[in-house]
């Protein structure tokens, strides 16, 4: 079987590793020459377009910045539709928005080629470790038929319904982490203004109804939560910048179906406001500097 894996930055460069690490044949492309360098050490066919990448591939997977990107791969003047032969499988894992995925899946349809969203979760680490979480949208076929192959990358692969519904749950999760992660943020800093000591209040709050994944696994405040971003100055970790993206993508799925998100909508704002006073490379959970007195921040 043939790969062609297109984007090959820090979460499919990790990715194509694992394919690659499997012994699959996996062609390459992406504009980052550091990126086709790491891709071509590891062992990776490197190629100079994405579709010279799939030319003779049986299986197509993008993982690109935004939905711009992967209509440019798919449908652009390289683009590879073209020269897919009728049978292969498309897997987009890029964070996108539903109405994308559903339109290229409609050109795809008429070719004879498969696709499927398959988004993840997991960050970094679940993509050099292959333990993501991939929420696929596709047809039961064409599920199973991803299956073998997304099992190289991830732990848990979920399937969420038609083409679509990926993006549907990968964005909906991901709004629910921005809020609650704001939400931590608020509540340790002004326990730590009334004089808890956090240490204490992040143990209580662990073991009763505050509790979730910005309280526990990755706290915003720093020594709480062993390997968090928090512990060393909110690098490496999920991007602000990226949570912003997402949480721009969940209003725009909310605005077409007239859904009131008015957390959502706060949450996005207080982001933007981290990117326009350029934390955006930062972790997200860095979002708590923007309760804290400037001596605390340095
Ligand atoms: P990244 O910026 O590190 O990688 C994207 C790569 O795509 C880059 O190497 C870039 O050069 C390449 N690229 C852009 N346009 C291209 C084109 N036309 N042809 C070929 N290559 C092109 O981003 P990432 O962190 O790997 O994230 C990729 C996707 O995964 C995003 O949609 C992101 O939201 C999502 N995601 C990221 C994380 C994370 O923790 N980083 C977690 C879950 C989901």
């Amino acid at each position: 079987m043939n790969i062609a894996f297109i984007g090959l930055g820090n979460m499919g460069g990790k990715m194509a590793h694992n394919l690659l690490k499997a012994g699959l044949n996996v062609s390459g492309f992406d504009l980052s020459e550091i990126a086709i360098e790491h891709f071509a050490k590891a062992g990776g066919v490197v190629c100079e377009s994405p579709q010279a990448a799939a030319k003779n591939a049986d299986v197509v997977i993008t993982m690109l910045p935004a939905a711009k990107h992967v209509k440019d791969v798919y449908l652009g003047e390289n683009g590879v539709f073209e020269v897919l032969k009728a049978g292969s499988l498309c897997i987009d894992s890029s964070t996108i928005d539903p109405q994308t995925i559903k339109d290229l899946a409609a050109v795809a349809e008429a070719k004879g080629i498969k696709i499927c969203d398959a988004p993840v979760s997991g960050g970094t680490i679940g993509a050099g470790a292959g333990t993501l979480t991939f929420m696929v949208g596709a047809a039961a076929q064409t599920f199973q038929d991803a299956q073998p192959i997304l099992s190289h990358m991830g732990k848990n692969l979920v399937h969420c319904g038609e083409v679509g519904a990926g993006q549907i749950a990968k964005i909906c999760n991901n709004m629910i982490l921005g809020i609650s992660m704001i939400a931590v943020a608020e509540g340790m800093a002004l326990g730590a203004k009334l004089g808890i000591d956090t240490k204490a209040l992040a143990g209580v709050i662990n073991t009763s109804s505050g509790r979730c994944w910005s309280s526990e696994v990755c706290n915003p405040w720093p020594g709480i939560s062993e390997n968090a971003p928090a512990g060393r100055g909110y690098t490496d970790g999920f991007a602000t910048g990226l949570m912003l993206k997402d949480m721009g993508l969940a209003i725009e799925a909310a605005a077409q179906v007239k859904q009131p998100i008015l957390m959502g909508g706060l949450a996005e704002q207080m982001y933007q406001q981290r990117c326009l006073q350029g934390h955006a490379g930062l972790d997200f959970s860095s979002i708590i500097q923007q309760y804290l007195a400037p001596e605390n921040n340095e």
